[in-house]
């Protein structure tokens, strides 16, 4: 496909760009807004480019991907698992990821804290929340979070940092302003419980469309993929 396209770096010079205006539009500073370059379906030299250009976390949506990947590159880099995971799986990328965004059952936290303690590491997580209450999504509802986030918070070697929302595909990202500011009055009123072993200092929303909205709204994480790969095309393998 003959296409203008413009370089890994360049990409992510522009979305730093555009977290710092994010950031400056909302009275907030742009080193509480951390930066995934959400790699997922994409080679190994985009990863190093990314890399290169100074990205230290990446996003990746299947643990297959991860255990493939991450032997490949350097070690400083930090692993988010940002898609649904399969509790059969979680005990391969345990003790290779720094964050598990896409936490939304005591069954997968319990799986969690069980490989945890088994490989004796400690695992900071999200809990994922479908605020837009969409049927094709993952998530815990925003009625359910309160009791899975008490239930999480009791178990061995597991760490609630905060929450994680996958807002609907819009076409104008001010259409998700109101889900990202719902998901940070959700993360105030669970601080407010004052639960043993959980802080709400996360707020992973916000994507390639929508994520100056979402910093706005105080996401301090955003997920970027296309914004700094470009379109992902995918095999009818995956
Ligand atoms: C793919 C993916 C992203 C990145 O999406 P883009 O629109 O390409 O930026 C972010 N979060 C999750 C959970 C994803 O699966």
């Amino acid at each position: 496909m003959a296409e203008y396209k413009k370089s890994v770096g360049d990409n992510i010079n522009q979305v730093l760009d555009n977290i710092k205006s994010a950031c400056k539009k909302s009275g907030r500073k742009p080193e509480d807004v951390t930066l995934i370059a959400v790699s997922k379906t994409k080679p190994l030299p985009m990863l190093q480019e990314a890399y290169e250009a100074g990205s230290r976390n990446f996003g990746e949506n299947k643990v297959q991907e991860i255990m493939d990947k991450y032997p490949q590159l350097p070690s400083d880099i930090r692993w988010h698992m940002i898609g649904h995971l399969q509790r059969n799986k979680v005990k391969y990328i345990i003790d290779k990821v720094t964050l598990i965004h896409s936490v939304d059952s005591l069954r997968l936290a319990e799986e969690i804290s069980n490989q945890a303690q088994k490989k004796q590491v400690d695992i900071d997580i999200l809990v994922e929340v479908n605020i837009a209450g969409e049927e094709s999504k993952f998530g815990t509802s925003r009625e359910e979070v309160f009791q899975l986030v008490e239930e999480i918070a009791k178990l061995p070697n597991i760490f609630i940092k905060g929450l994680m929302t996958i807002a609907p595909f819009v076409a104008n990202p001010e259409d998700n302003r109101k889900y990202f500011r719902q998901i940070r009055e959700l993360s105030v009123d669970i601080m407010n419980k004052n639960i043993d072993n959980v802080t709400m200092s996360v707020l992973s929303m916000g994507m390639t469309g929508d994520y100056m909205v979402a910093i706005e709204e105080g996401a301090t994480m955003v997920r970027v993929g296309t914004g700094i790969f470009g379109e992902r095309t995918y095999t009818n393998t995956q």
